[in-house]
């Protein structure tokens, strides 16, 4: 590892240059000796917005929208440390993705009979 501020090589361990004194930048092999866990655990709520967000476009806007706002607010609460808020708007963001993936297959399913009894008996 580099020191940021003068280019000398220190060692990935070490929390000051050894030539400038400036601190050295917070690696994960640093995080993880620091506080004796992963980096990942602060991040670790996945918050579903990829699947909001395909929900909203594919399935059902409306309850898609929805699962979009729970899933905002999930990034925004693990990083002020709220872990559990985090984690049940993750629940919230999945259990609407799954509402429009319902709803949109149902609709789907519609459409799909309507146009088949159309061709079938619409003559
Ligand atoms: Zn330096």
């Amino acid at each position: 590892m580099f020191c940021p501020k003068c280019g000398q090589e220190n060692s990935d361990s070490a929390v000051h240059c050894g030539r400038c004194g400036a601190p050295m930048p917070m690696t994960d092999g640093r995080y993880r000796q620091a506080t004796g866990m992963p980096p990942a655990t602060r991040v670790a709520v996945s918050n579903n917005l990829v699947w909001a967000i395909l929900a909203t476009l594919f399935c059902c806007l409306p309850t898609g929208i929805v699962a979009i706002v729970y899933a905002a607010q999930v990034d925004g609460k693990a990083a002020v440390g709220d872990v559990a808020g985090a984690r049940a708007a993750a629940r919230n963001a999945a259990t609407w993705c799954w509402v429009s993936f319902g709803l949109g297959l149902f609709f789907v399913l519609i459409y799909a009979g309507l146009v088949i009894m159309t061709a079938t008996f619409g003559r």
